[in-house]
């Protein structure tokens, strides 16, 4: 069953996010984590392309399709398009459908050296390539607090619905540490005529520079609720992880008793993370 098929099942979807390992360290570890996160029996397992930096451009395609074969679970592979060849673009989609990958979240990505012209401007636009080669379930990425670059939330649910016009099948939330700022999202969204599946996207605390790392580049708000939360820990990782995590799933279930279509849990290749989640949701 395509993910597309999986949101009109009329159960909530539930999936998990995964990164590969940088190019210069083992594969192995990534396949432990899998192990434990397949075991969990999420709806779909997603794998990002070249996130952060991570060198991982070449892996996406091949851990995504081993999710499928070696635990048969659902999986998505994450693509980005910007400063990409057209051929460089083909030939990856092409790696994919020669794997078994049929569902690709599609991408504008990040350019770390600036705005290199390229074939692509915007995620719309792989979106609509991927839509005329036929054979894939499309995902793209939303924004519930407004994209980064973007100067007005409205103009970004605008484009929004272009990706959904070009041929987006779901739409999966940036991550947002306010269940009541997705619910208005949503609501602005579908007022607005986008009218696909929309996953919230869910990251627990696990320290506090990797939330401010985070915060600065996506420009998700911070609620002082976490902000105190960071303050009482502050002499105790350990502790503040545990309560980060416990907090994550508490976001998850008030999401799912909201009625959302899905939730995409950032795993950070952590299975405990997404163990919590799901046991508190009575998943497993
Ligand atoms: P777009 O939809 O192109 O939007 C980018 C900006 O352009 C926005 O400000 C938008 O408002 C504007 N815009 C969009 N369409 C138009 C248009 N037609 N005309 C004018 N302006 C427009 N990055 C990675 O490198 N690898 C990953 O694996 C990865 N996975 C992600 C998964 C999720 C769920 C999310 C939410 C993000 C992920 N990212 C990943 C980050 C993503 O690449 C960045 O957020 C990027 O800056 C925007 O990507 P996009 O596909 O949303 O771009």
């Amino acid at each position: 069953m395509s993910i597309r098929a999986l949101y009109r099942s009329g159960r909530p979807v539930v999936s998990f996010e995964v990164f590969p390992p940088k190019q210069d360290t083992g594969i192995d570890d990534i396949y432990e984590a899998l192990a434990q996160l397949a075991a969990l029996a999420p709806d779909f397992i997603s794998v990002t392309y070249g996130a952060g930096g991570s060198g991982s451009v070449n892996r996406t395609a091949e851990i995504t399709a081993a999710v499928r074969r070696r635990y048969g679970i659902r999986a998505m592979a994450h693509l980005t398009c910007v400063g990409a060849e057209r051929g460089r673009v083909a030939a990856q989609l092409d790696a994919m459908r020669a794997e078994g990958v049929r569902n690709v979240l599609a991408l504008r990505g990040d350019d770390s050296e600036g705005a290199r012209p390229g074939a692509y401007r915007h995620a719309e636009d792989l979106i609509r390539e991927i839509r005329a080669r036929g054979g894939f379930c499309i995902g793209a990425a939303c924004y519930p607090e407004g994209h980064i670059d973007c100067e007005s939330p409205a103009r970004d649910i605008e484009y929004l619905r272009r990706k959904q016009d070009a041929g987006a099948d779901f739409l999966i939330g940036q991550l947002c540490f306010d269940n009541n700022l997705f619910f208005g999202f949503l609501e602005r969204a579908r007022a607005a005529g986008v009218t696909v599946p929309i996953s919230a996207g869910v990251m627990p605390i696990l320290g506090r520079r990797q939330i401010e790392r985070m915060i600065f580049l996506c420009g998700a708000s911070l609620p002082s609720e976490i902000i105190k939360l960071l303050h009482r820990h502050a002499h105790s990782p350990a502790d503040l992880r545990a309560a980060g995590i416990e907090r994550a799933a508490g976001q998850v279930e008030a999401l799912l008793a909201g009625g959302v279509d899905g939730v995409h849990i950032y795993t950070m290749n952590k299975p405990e993370i997404a163990s919590t989640c799901m046991t508190r949701i009575g998943r497993v």
